[in-house]
């Protein structure tokens, strides 16, 4: 909804808010703010804020720090929850440089930009559905994170097996009264496990909407006593969380990846952006499994994709074409995580998309069997590529990805890269307790 400053002044008073904050998100995708007390609220709806820039990650060095931060009236909200101080509300806020330009290492810039290239394309939307998953763990004495999962159950499984249930429908709720439409929330395979899906949004909005879920699911656990965590694989030997990510294109209210005269109800447009996201996929694996403990999840036999296919029928390869056709003509990504940053994850998918649609790229054939059944040569006779087995693989392919350098851009690539492969020489370094085991006493 499109609030006018004056607008908000007024709901702000009228609902008695004493602070507020002024939310961006980081490269990493970690939600950063600046809480104001209302008082200032007018010279915050005038872009006036200021901030300094160079203790952000991946943003700017000390001689070029004053950032300024523009708040998207649209994305006015009234957290639900009371503190000791009164109402706090927020604005998501686009970070400017000091002339008035957009600063190139904000990620919702970077989507912004993609988008609209989208937009010049002649589409009117970019719809993301997301799926995110996560494990509820029980809090220590102190309030600290254990590694003790909340309850034993299973797939889809009732109360009382199902502990996460009251906190699941508390956050439910809670997303519900900041206007989240949840189509549905279930216990996951996994103990402890759990999914809540909401309903899609245009590219910016979805991104948006992905941050402040996982700050209200965080917010939430806390208030129940169980912290929940959106890492990808948190246990050994147990499904990991992802974040399946169903994508369509629209035309004037239209969706443009229908066509009811194809065989398969898929139109030109649908094929292409599907062969783009198959072309690109090695490239967005860094930025949609961003981190070394990703890859601990893109592994065989825990539901998660490992090799470069698509099917509309079978469940396991990486893009999945779901049955529905007419306005809910979509494909689902299945190899993102939770742990992405969702605007840069958005942005990378759309321009893998785009590109297709671009170059008119040929979509290969649907592999409709279980590829992990298959042998090496009749893989490679089928042209299955594997997604990058680890964090310093998916950086290669990252950088040699031209259309996806572009894409993010100079300013976070750079900054990406290298806060990763910091990131990869750390976890590749240490001596864990599982080589311990294996080869203190047999070496
Ligand atoms: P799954 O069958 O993989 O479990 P879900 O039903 O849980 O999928 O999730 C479907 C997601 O797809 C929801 O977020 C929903 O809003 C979204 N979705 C539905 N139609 C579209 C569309 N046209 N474009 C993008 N996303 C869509
Ligand atoms: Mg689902
Ligand atoms: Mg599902
Ligand atoms: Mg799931
Ligand atoms: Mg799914």
């Amino acid at each position: 909804k499109e609030y006018s400053k004056e607008e908000i002044l007024q709901y702000a008073e009228a609902n008695n808010v004493r602070y507020v904050r002024l939310q961006f998100t980081d490269l990493l995708g970690i939600v950063k703010n600046v809480e104001i007390p209302v008082d200032q609220l007018p010279k915050a709806l005038n872009n006036r804020m200021m901030f300094d820039g160079s203790s952000i990650q991946g943003f700017v060095r000390i001689e070029e720090s004053d950032m300024y931060l523009a708040p998207d009236l649209s994305t006015w909200l009234i957290f639900p929850w009371e503190t000791p101080q009164g109402k706090v509300a927020r604005l998501i806020c686009d970070v400017y440089q000091p002339d008035g330009t957009p600063f190139p290492g904000d990620p919702r810039s970077v989507l912004k930009r993609v988008y609209a290239r989208a937009q010049d394309m002649g589409f009117s939307a970019f719809n993301v559905g997301p799926e995110p998953e996560f494990f509820l763990f029980k809090l220590d004495e102190k309030g600290k994170p254990t590694q003790d999962l909340n309850d034993e159950g299973g797939y889809f499984d009732w109360a009382p097996v199902d502990l996460g249930e009251n906190c699941r429908r508390d956050i439910v709720v809670t997303l519900e009264n900041m206007g989240f439409e949840i189509e549905a929330s279930h216990h996951e395979v996994a103990p402890g496990q759990h999914e809540i899906d909401f309903r899609y949004a245009n590219a910016v909005e979805a991104a948006d909407n992905i941050a402040t879920f996982r700050l209200v699911v965080k917010t939430v656990a806390r208030q129940h006593g169980l912290h929940a965590t959106f890492m990808p694989k948190p246990l050994y030997g147990i499904n990991g969380s992802g974040m399946h990510t169903h994508l369509s294109l629209f035309r004037d209210h239209q969706n443009a990846f229908y066509d009811p005269d194809d065989e398969l109800g898929l139109s030109e447009t649908a094929r292409f952006f599907l062969a783009g996201v198959l072309e690109h996929a090695r490239g967005f694996t860094a930025i949609c499994n961003p981190t070394v403990n990703s890859y601990k999840r893109l592994v065989p036999g825990y539901e998660a994709p490992s090799y470069i296919a698509w099917s509309g029928k079978n469940r396991s390869p990486l893009v999945r074409v779901p049955a529905a056709r007419g306005q809910s003509t979509r494909v689902e990504v299945r190899s993102p995580d939770p742990s992405c940053n969702p605007y840069l994850a958005i942005a990378s998918l759309l321009a893998a998309g785009l590109d297709g649609i671009e170059r008119q790229l040929e979509l290969p054939p649907p592999v409709n069997r279980n590829i992990y059944m298959m042998t090496e040569s009749e893989k490679e006779e089928a042209g299955i590529r594997s997604l990058p087995a680890n964090l310093s693989d998916a950086l290669d392919a990252l950088m040699r990805d031209e259309v996806l350098v572009e894409a993010l851009g100079h300013h976070v690539l750079l900054h990406f890269i290298e806060a990763k492969r910091i990131e990869w020489n750390m976890f590749r370094t240490q001596v864990t307790e599982w080589e311990r085991e294996q080869y203190l006493t047999l070496y």
